[in-house]
C-alpha cells in the first residue's frame, strides 16, 4: 500500500544496548521506487537500522511502518522476509556449488519460506522472470557456469538476481560495492539504476561515486539519528557532516 506516498517510515525509533543508544529517535520515509542511500561513519547505527526494518532487533520505542497499513513491529524476520523485504548482506552467499541457473531456481523454491521441493518445475511466468533478472544481472551469458568460479562483482549481481527472483518491494543491501572492480562499481550501478523504479530500494554505501550516479537523495546517519539528508552534493557540503567525517 503505497498510497501516503511511502514504502517505508520509520518514527522516533529507538533502542539501546547495554544503556547505549545505537538508535536514537530515528526518523526516515522511503518513497515507491526511490533508491536511498544511507552513509555515516562507523558506529552510527546503520546496521542496528536495517536489523529493526527486518525484525532482527526490536526497537525500545518508536514506529515503523510498511506502506501505511503495515505495523512491522507486529511481525516476526521471516514474516518479514515474506513481505517483499529483501536483505542482503555485505558478503555474498551464494551457493558456489551450484551454477548460476541453479542459484536463481533455488531463491523461486525456496520463496516465501517454503522448503525447497523435489518435484519443482519453473512455470512459464518464473521462466520469463529468470530471464530478465539474468539479464539485469550481467550473467545472461553466464547461466551454465558454477557460481564458485564467477567473480566477487558477479557473485554479488548474483545474489541480488537470488532476492529479484522474490520481486521484493524494498531491498536493504549492504555496501553492494565494497571489493568490486572499478568495472563492476560501473556495471553495478547501471543495475541499480535499472532497479530503481520498479522497486523501492536502500543502500548503505561508503564509495562516494558511486553514491553519486545512483541516488536521489542521501541520508546521513550519526549517532543513530539522521544528521542531514538531500542530494549528495548538498550533504557533502554541510558543515555538521564535514565534521562528523573528519572527526572533529
Ligand atoms: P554502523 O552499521 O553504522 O557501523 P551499527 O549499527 O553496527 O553501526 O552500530 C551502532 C552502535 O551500536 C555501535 O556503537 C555498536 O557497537 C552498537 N551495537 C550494535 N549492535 C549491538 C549489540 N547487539 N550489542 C551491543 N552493542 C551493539
Amino acid at each position: 500500500d503505497t498510497t501516503h506516498g511511502r514504502i517505508l517510515y520509520l518514527e522516533d525509533v529507538s533502542v539501546s544496548f547495554d544503556g547505549f543508544k545505537a538508535i536514537n529517535k530515528l526518523s526516515l520515509d522511503i518513497a515507491p521506487g526511490e533508491l536511498r542511500c544511507i552513509i555515516g561513519p562507523n558506529g552510527a547505527g546503520k546496521t542496528t537500522m536495517m536489523d529493526i526494518i527486518t525484525g532482527k532487533t526490536r526497537p525500545d520505542e518508536g514506529t515503523v511502518f510498511f506502506g501505511s497499513t503495515i505495523d512491522l513491529l507486529r511481525y516476526t524476520e521471516p514474516e518479514i522476509a515474506q513481505m517483499g523485504i529483501g536483505r542482503k548482506f555485505q558478503k555474498p552467499t551464494v551457493f558456489e556449488q551450484l551454477s548460476v541457473f541453479e542459484n536463481l531456481e533455488l531463491a523461486l523454491k525456496t520463496d516465501k519460506g517454503v522448503r525447497p521441493s523435489m518435484f519443482f518445475r519453473l512455470d512459464s511466468g518464473q521462466g520469463d522472470r529468470l530471464a530478465e533478472v539474468l539479464h539485469t544481472i550481467h550473467l545472461a551469458d553466464g547461466v551454465n557456469r558454477l557460481a564458485g568460479n564467477l567473480s566477487h562483482g558477479q557473485k554479488q549481481w548474483l545474489e541480488i538476481g537470488m532476492l529479484l527472483m522474490q520481486d521484493p518491494k524494498l531491498l536493504l543491501l549492504d555496501e553492494p560495492v565494497a571489493g568490486m572492480t572499478d568495472e563492476e562499481t560501473v556495471r553495478t550501478a547501471e543495475l541499480f539504476l535499472k532497479l530503481k523504479g520498479q522497486h523501492s530500494l536502500m543502500v548503505v554505501e561508503h564509495d562516494m561515486s558511486f553514491i553519486e550516479t545512483i541516488s536521489d537523495i542521501v541520508t546521513v546517519l550519526h549517532e543513530g539519528s539522521v544528521l542531514a539528508q538531500g542530494p549528495l552534493s548538498q550533504v557533502q557540503n554541510d558543515e555538521r557532516v564535514i565534521e562528523v567525517y573528519l572527526g572533529r
